[in-house]
């Protein structure tokens, strides 16, 4: 009998994916969740009552119950150090160190690692003054993008028309040295997510996925963390894949090899397959929602014996894919990404050969009944052998589920479907 347990740190529809997938590893007996969600409970996951962001509670419980590795979910607390607090500490744990973190925190890091490496990425120029700024504009051709440096939660980022709408933006910016703004060429064409396990020895390509950041069908709307996703995706071609490779993901996992960063874990490439092809919008240092959802259920492997492998320095396992389609559609609180509802009844999901359902944004009621606790809730994800029979069944899953004060879009992966 093994008495493995392991601790994953986070708390939304991503933590509960990992989770998910660690809770068939053979290798793993207990899985803890910090702080975790009270919809884990219903797949025997325990929530641990430590905010992501308190490190030494969360070293001593890893001490306390002898957790053999921890695996961190958001980038928060990846840019904080949570990796250096807990090596410090003699802990195994799963993530970039602080400096390695900044290649999702810092754009400007991250531009200046791509430029070492000749990754190709949008072309770009960093301004610390609005005399800078007022020299770039004098040049600019429209339509431009606008971003602001560090961590911005998905709303850092500004595509402006005109010279109007960019000094708007600018004004509530407020560009100086400690807060730089980059100024990028617009690019254009699909967008794909590619995430990459990695240790200092050698590195895993995981299933391709699709993510929908717009609030609205016929993607219309603000951004937001993420509205569906689906995998595999049928129209980012074997050529086009094998050129990211070359092209972006060998030298990026080469630059960080030849960097010296301390980086276990996972890095996230976010590409746009451009007329000039591929190229990087995004790295970010961790998994992402809603695409966990879609990606680690296609991984035949076992997790946990992956994940022990990345930990351990050890070489990783080739990844087996499964064939299998799957379609998240998220269902966010109705006034998501603004003002949201709260409270909602969930009703009760029992187990279907169709599709599953990971709880994200959720509380208990006085009863003990899961309820909506704002923004994104949960995510019902469809199976099928196709992404078309997946995507049917994600739609008659909700169909099936209703929720009030709730919104989904309806046309999460139709660009699979309909090419
Ligand atoms: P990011 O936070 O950098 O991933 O950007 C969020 C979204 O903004 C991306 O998913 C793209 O849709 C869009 N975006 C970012 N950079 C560019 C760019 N240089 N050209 C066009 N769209 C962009």
């Amino acid at each position: 009998m093994n008495e493995m347990k392991v601790l994953v740190i986070g708390s939304g529809g991503r933590e509960f994916a990992i989770c998910r997938k660690l809770k068939t590893s053979a290798l793993i007996d207990e899985v803890y969740c910090a702080p975790g969600n009270p919809g884990m409970e219903r797949i025997g996951v325990h929530p641990v009552e430590i905010q992501e962001n308190n490190f030494e509670a969360l070293a001593t419980f890893a001490k306390q119950h002898a957790i053999a590795w921890t695996m961190v979910g958001p980038e928060d607390a990846l840019a904080d150090g949570i990796v250096d607090y807990f090596i410090s500490n003699d802990l195994k744990i799963i993530g970039p160190d602080k400096q390695a973190a900044q290649l999702e925190s810092s754009k400007d890091f991250a531009l200046n690692f791509m430029q070492k490496f000749h990754i190709p990425t949008a072309q770009h120029q960093t301004c610390t003054s609005m005399e800078e700024v007022d020299a770039v504009l004098a040049q600019t051709s429209y339509p431009t993008v606008i971003k602001k440096d560090g961590l911005a939660g998905g709303k850092g980022v500004f595509i402006v028309e005109n010279q109007k709408e960019a000094l708007k933006i600018l004004t509530t910016l407020k560009v100086s040295p400690q807060s730089p703004v980059i100024f990028e060429e617009y690019l254009d064409g699909p967008e794909y997510s590619i995430f990459v396990l990695l240790n200092q020895k050698s590195f895993q390509i995981l299933p391709v996925a699709q993510d929908h950041k717009k609030i609205f069908d016929h993607d219309r709307g603000p951004n937001t963390g993420g509205m569906g996703a689906y995998s595999p995706v049928p129209q980012f071609t074997v050529v086009d894949f094998d050129r990211t490779v070359n092209e972006i993901v060998e030298p990026t996992i080469n630059g960080i090899h030849t960097m010296g960063f301390n980086y276990t874990g996972i890095i996230y490439i976010g590409i746009m397959m451009t007329a000039n092809g591929p190229k990087v919008i995004e790295y970010n240092v961790r998994l992402g929602d809603p695409e966990t959802q879609v990606v680690l259920p296609r991984i035949k492997n076992d997790f946990g014996k992956l994940l022990t492998e990345c930990v351990d320095q050890a070489d990783l396992d080739p990844i087996e894919i499964d064939s299998q389609a799957y379609v998240n559609v998220v269902l966010a609180a109705k006034g998501y990404p603004q003002n949201y509802v709260k409270d909602q009844r969930l009703p009760e999901f029992t187990i279907h050969d169709k599709g599953m359902i990971d709880y994200a944004n959720v509380a208990v009621d006085d009863q003990e009944r899961l309820i909506g606790n704002g923004g994104r809730i949960l995510s019902v994800i469809g199976i099928g052998d196709s992404i078309k029979e997946a995507q049917v069944n994600a739609y008659e899953i909700l169909s099936d589920y209703p929720v009030n004060q709730t919104y989904y879009r309806h046309d999460i992966a139709n660009r699979a479907v309909q090419e």
